[in-house]
């Protein structure tokens, strides 16, 4: 049996100054525009293993005048309406270090909320975060607690997971962002995360405040686009404010989305 679930963890709502458009959030100040994206996570069923990509944010909210969160966030109840319970997630894939990425992996009490997962990351996001402690100040908090239950497995760049599901590092958003390529009956899907987190990120003009390197973003993109039309693959939005997902089309200077109604 192999399937796959979208799980909405709820919605995140910044507002960003006018005129400027990389929609670099400023603070919670009404008289900005708001907007609103989705928090998506993905959970692969297949070689009897519950693979679950990103956490949601969970308690964390690392600048309350910049980032709303509604809570009570809903990753935890979407996987109990699927009848699993975070102990029967064997492997936690973490894209990266954001916190709306990563934040669901340990609980209020301060310990893992998957307590049976090996948590997947990438050497050098580790590295990337633990240079800049400021932004990242809630890695440490993570490491020695996923260190302590031995549950981090750190991964130096392109891995197969498991038969068809490979993990490949992509630097442009974060340093070590690893995205999923999977097969799920049959059809390739390609979930990019914070590389194309929505439908307007696939124009590569489109680059966000967070973006650190926005030419190695646009590589990133680039490849992606290709290999997602060249392997006939679905590509799945992880930050689209309704689970979101679909195939790209080849059509010349342009790329179109063919929407799949999940
Ligand atoms: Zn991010």
């Amino acid at each position: 049996m192999e399937k796959l679930h979208i799980i909405s963890d709820g919605k995140l709502e910044v507002r960003y100054s006018t005129g400027r458009h990389d929609l670099s959030p400023v603070s919670l100040d009404d008289s900005y525009p708001s907007m609103k994206m989705g928090s998506n996570c993905l959970l692969i069923q297949k070689n009897d293993k519950n693979v679950l990509i990103d956490t949601g944010t969970g308690l964390f909210n690392p600048d309350e005048n910049k980032y709303k969160i509604d809570y009570p966030r809903k990753l935890l109840t979407g996987l109990k309406d699927l009848n699993i319970t975070p102990s029967d997630i064997d492997i936690v894939i973490l894209t990266h270090f954001h916190f709306d990425h990563c934040g669901g992996c340990i609980s209020e009490d301060k310990e893992p909320v998957f307590s049976n997962a090996v948590h997947y990351l990438q050497s050098s996001e580790i590295e990337f975060a633990e240079k800049d402690p400021t932004l990242y100040k809630y890695w440490s908090v993570f490491k020695d607690i996923l260190g302590k239950y031995n549950l981090l497995k750190i991964i130096d760049g392109n891995f197969n997971l498991e038969k068809s599901v490979k993990l490949m590092l992509s630097p442009g958003h974060t340093a070590g962002l690893q995205y999923a390529k999977f097969t799920i009956n049959d059809q390739n899907y390609i979930f990019p995360g914070d590389i194309i987190p929505t439908l307007w990120h696939l124009n590569n003009e489109n680059i966000i405040y967070l973006d650190y390197d926005p030419e190695a973003l646009k590589t990133a993109k680039r490849n992606i686009i290709n290999d997602c039309i060249e392997d006939d693959s679905v590509m799945i939005f992880q930050h689209s404010v309704r689970p979101m997902m679909g195939k790209l089309i080849n059509k010349g200077s342009k790329i179109g989305f063919q929407r799949i109604y999940c």
